[in-house]
């Protein structure tokens, strides 16, 4: 029995919040990176939602809320940190980021996209992944990375 997806279902996303900063913050003192302000900032603001946040979006909250007065190419650093580093997922289809749920070890990004609300559901499926590498090989490709983005209509956008 697969376990729902916390982005899925109504939940205290405080507590999502929470967990990924603090994740984040282990997670760089191990590797020796260092978590700047602005980075831990940007996760936390990509954090804010299951729904993926655009760098303008996250500009625009910077100067909005914080009166930050961030250069984009300050903030796409930022950006590329994380990504670097796992703890954010890119979703090219909208080019927007993500949290990622499991930052400590590697995997491919996975994501169920709903057009309505635009909830991002990340799985984490290796027989998705090795089908793809499997895939790949009869046709004598070799897979670097892979992103998966399906695009449908979540449980909630249904049921309403
Ligand atoms: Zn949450
Ligand atoms: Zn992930
Ligand atoms: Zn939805």
């Amino acid at each position: 029995m697969p376990i729902t997806p916390l982005a899925n279902r109504p939940h205290d996303h405080s507590h999502c919040v929470h967990t990924a900063l603090a994740e984040a913050d282990a997670l760089c003192a191990r590797q020796g990176l260092r978590l700047t302000a602005l980075r831990r900032r940007v996760l936390e603001l990509v954090w804010q939602s299951h729904k993926p946040l655009g760098a303008y979006d996250i500009l625009g909250v910077l100067s909005e809320q914080d009166g930050r007065r961030a250069a984009p190419p300050t903030v796409y650093r930022a950006l590329d940190f994380l990504l670097e580093n796992s703890l954010v997922h890119r979703i090219a289809s909208l080019n927007a980021f993500i949290g990622c749920n499991h930052p400590e070890h590697a995997h491919q990004g996975q994501f169920l996209i709903c057009r309505e609300c635009h909830v991002a559901i990340e799985l984490e499926q290796a027989a998705i992944s090795d089908a793809i590498v499997a895939s790949a090989k009869e046709v004598g490709f070799s897979v670097e990375a892979q992103t998966v983005e399906v695009v449908g209509i979540c449980a909630s956008c249904r049921s309403a």
